[in-house]
C-alpha cells in the first residue's frame, strides 16, 4: 500500500476569520487543526497498523480496530463535509432556491418547518454528534439523521447534503455550553449552494 493511501486534512475554502462573528477565528482554527487533525491522523494511524498485521499476517484485535477506524473516519469524513457546507456571512445564510428549496417545502411543509426540526435535531443529540440533511435513494425523501459520535444511528449509503457539528469542541470558545445558540448561528452561515449542488450529484447517481 502507497503512503499515498492515507487521509489529508483539507484546506478550508475561506480564511479562519471569515465566519466571525458566527464562527470565531480561534474556534474555527482550533477545530479545524486540532480536532480535525486529530481525527485525520487518528484514522491513519489505524490504517498504518492494519497494513502492517496484515504484511506479517499478525493478529489484531478486530472489533476494537474496526470501532476506532469507524470513530476517526466518521469524525474525518464528517468535519470535511461540514467546512464545505459553510460560508462566510453574506454569501451564506438566508434560504435555499431551486430543486432543493422545492424538496424541503414538499417534504416538511415549508423551509421553517424545516429550520426547525433540524434545529431541535441539532439541540437534542446525547452527548457528542451531529445533525445532518440526507436523502433516500429509495424513496427520494429528504430526511434528517441525528448522529450520535461519528458513526452511530446513520441512515446506511444515505448521501448526506448537509452537516452541522454538536460536538461540544465546535462551539465552547464561542458559546460555552450553549448549544442552542451555536445552532442559531449557524443558519447564517449554511452555503445553501454547496448544499444544492449536492444534491444534484447525488440525484444522477441511481441506487
Ligand atoms: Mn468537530
Amino acid at each position: 500500500m502507497e503512503p499515498t493511501k492515507l487521509y489529508v486534512l483539507p484546506q478550508l475554502p475561506y480564511g479562519y476569520g471569515d465566519l466571525a462573528p458566527y464562527m470565531s477565528e480561534e474556534q474555527l482554527r482550533i477545530h479545524h487543526t486540532v480536532h480535525h487533525q486529530a481525527y485525520v491522523n487518528g484514522a491513519n494511524a489505524i490504517l498504518r497498523r492494519l497494513d502492517a498485521a496484515r504484511k506479517e499476517n499478525a493478529d489484531i484485535d478486530i472489533k476494537a480496530t474496526l470501532k476506532e477506524l469507524s470513530w476517526n473516519v466518521g469524525g474525518h469524513l464528517l468535519h470535511s463535509l461540514l467546512w464545505r457546507n459553510l460560508a462566510p456571512p453574506g454569501k451564506g445564510g438566508g434560504k435555499p432556491g431551486g430543486k432543493l428549496a422545492d424538496l424541503i417545502e414538499g417534504e416538511f411543509g415549508s423551509f421553517e418547518r424545516f429550520r426547525r426540526e433540524f434545529t431541535q435535531a441539532a439541540v437534542s443529540v446525547e452527548g457528542s454528534g451531529w445533525a445532518a440533511l440526507t436523502i433516500c435513494g429509495q424513496t427520494g425523501r429528504l430526511m434528517i439523521m441525528q448522529v450520535e459520535k461519528h458513526n452511530t444511528n446513520v441512515y446506511p449509503t444515505f448521501p448526506i447534503l448537509m452537516v452541522l457539528d454538536v460536538f461540544e469542541h465546535a462551539y465552547y470558545i464561542d458559546y460555552k455550553n450553549r448549544r442552542a445558540d451555536f445552532v442559531e448561528a449557524f443558519w447564517n452561515i449554511v452555503n445553501w449552494d454547496e448544499v444544492g449542488k449536492r444534491l444534484e450529484e447525488c440525484m444522477s447517481i441511481k441506487r
